[in-house]
C-alpha cells in the first residue's frame, strides 16, 4: 500500500475578523492512497503557510516538503514516517508550523490504518476507557459582561456543565476579569466549573493576583495567563496560585511539554492534536502526563476532524475529566461534517466508524473553499 499523494485544501470564511477564533480558516489534508482509501486529516495553524510546508521541495536532506517525503511511502508505517517528517524538516521544523503539518498528516495516516483494520481509532490506540465524555462550553468572552452572562446561562441551558470564556478584552483590567467570573458564577450557580482563558499574557503579579483572586469564585482553572515561552514565570505561578493553571495550546512536540510539566510545574496541560504532532505525539504527551500525575486536558478549537481525533484520543486516558467544545457559530465547525458531532446534555460520544469515523461534507467543502 503506498501514499499518492497529500492534498491540502484551505477552507476559509467569506469574511475573517480579528478575533481569537482559528477556525475561520483551516487547512484540511486528504492523503490519498493506491488502495483507493483517504486519510483525513486537519492542520490547525495558519492554512497559507501550512500548505507552503506541504508542498516545498526539496532544499536539502535536513528540510524538505512534506509531500515530497511520503508521496510512495506506505501509510500504515506511521511511527517511522513521523520520525521521517521530523528529521528531513529539522532546519526549519521540529517546532511551529512543521509540526503543526506534521499533525495534520499524522491524524490522516491514523484514519487510514483504521480503516485498513475496520476499526474505529480508539482501539488502535489501546481501547477505549470511556466511550462518552463531558464536553466544556468554550465560548469567547464578549465586550459586554451582560452579553457574556447571557452566553453562560444559554450554555448552562443546553445542558453544558461547565464553561470556559476567552480572549476579547480579558487582561485588559484584571479587577474587571475578575468581576466578570463572579457575575457568571452568580448566573450559573455553585454546580458548574467555570474556566477562565487570557489568550494573551498578563504581566506575572497580574497573574498571580487573578490567581488568588478567582479561587474565591472556583474557577477550574486559568488559562494561558502568561507568554508561552515564559516556562519560569509558570513555575512562579503555579507555586503562588491557589487557582490551578492550564496552558499549552501554542506548545509544540513532547519536548515543549516535558519542559512545561518539569520546569514549568504545570499539572494540566492543553496540547492542541492538531498542532502538538499529531494523534502520535499526543498519545506520547499523555504518557509522560500520567507518569507525572498531571491531567491532560487537550486544546479542541476547530473543526469536527479535530473533535474526532481529539475524542479519540481522550477516549484512551484515565483521567480526562473534560473535553473542549467550541460552542460558536461558524460553518465551518458545524457543517464540514455528513453527520456532525454534537454534545447531548453536554455529553459527547466517540466516534465508531472505521478510523476517525467521519466522512466529509463536499458541498460545505466547495463552498469554503480557498486558493490563497
Ligand atoms: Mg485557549
Amino acid at each position: 500500500m503506498r501514499i499518492t499523494d497529500i492534498e491540502g485544501i484551505m477552507l476559509r470564511l467569506p469574511e475573517v475578523r480579528p478575533i481569537g477564533d482559528g477556525c475561520q480558516s483551516v487547512l484540511l489534508l486528504r492523503v490519498h492512497t493506491d488502495a483507493g482509501i483517504t486519510g483525513i486529516g486537519e492542520v490547525h495553524s495558519n492554512p497559507l503557510v501550512n500548505k507552503a510546508v506541504l508542498d516545498a521541495p526539496l532544499c536539502s536532506v535536513s528540510a524538505e516538503g512534506m509531500r515530497s517525503l511520503l508521496v510512495g511511502e506506505d501509510p500504515r508505517d506511521i511511527g517511522r514516517l513521523w520520525d521521517k517528517m521530523y528529521r528531513h524538516s529539522q532546519t526549519y521544523g521540529r517546532r511551529g508550523v512543521a509540526m503543526h503539518v506534521m499533525s495534520g498528516i499524522d491524524i490522516a495516516l491514523w484514519d487510514i490504518l483504521g480503516k485498513v483494520a475496520g476499526l474505529p481509532l480508539y482501539r488502535l490506540l489501546g481501547g477505549a476507557r470511556r466511550k462518552s465524555h463531558r464536553a466544556y462550553a468554550s465560548d469567547l468572552s464578549q465586550p459586554s459582561l451582560e452579553a457574556t452572562v447571557a452566553l453562560a446561562r444559554k450554555h448552562r441551558d443546553a445542558g453544558y456543565r461547565a464553561m470556559k470564556f476567552g480572549w476579547g478584552e480579558l487582561g485588559s483590567d484584571v479587577r474587571d476579569d475578575v468581576r466578570r467570573v463572579a457575575a457568571i458564577r452568580e448566573a450559573v450557580g455553585d454546580e458548574l466549573d467555570i474556566m477562565l482563558d487570557m489568550g494573551f499574557p498578563v504581566p506575572l503579579d497580574d497573574a498571580i493576583y487573578l490567581g488568588r483572586a478567582l479561587a474565591e469564585h472556583r474557577v477550574y482553572f486559568l488559562e494561558e495567563p502568561l507568554s508561552p515561552d515564559d516556562v519560569g514565570g509558570f513555575a512562579k505561578l503555579v507555586a503562588a496560585s491557589p487557582t490551578p493553571i492550564a496552558t499549552g495550546e501554542k506548545e509544540t512536540s513532547l519536548h515543549g511539554f516535558v519542559d512545561l510539566m518539569d520546569r514549568g510545574e504545570l499539572r494540566i496541560v492543553q496540547p492542541d492534536v492538531a498542532r502538538v504532532g499529531g494523534i502520535s505525539e499526543a498519545m506520547r504527551i499523555a504518557a509522560h502526563c500520567e507518569s507525572r500525575n498531571v491531567r491532560m486536558i487537550p486544546h479542541c478549537w476547530s473543526t469536527d476532524i479535530l473533535v474526532a481525533a481529539t475524542l479519540h484520543v481522550v477516549s484512551t486516558l484515565r483521567d480526562c475529566p473534560y473535553l473542549e467544545y467550541n460552542v460558536t457559530d461558524n460553518p465551518l465547525r458545524t457543517e464540514l461534517l455528513v453527520a456532525p458531532i454534537r454534545p447531548r446534555d453536554g455529553i459527547l460520544h466517540v466516534p465508531e466508524g472505521p478510523g476517525l469515523g467521519i466522512e466529509l461534507d463536499e458541498d460545505t467543502i466547495a463552498r469554503y473553499r480557498w486558493d490563497g
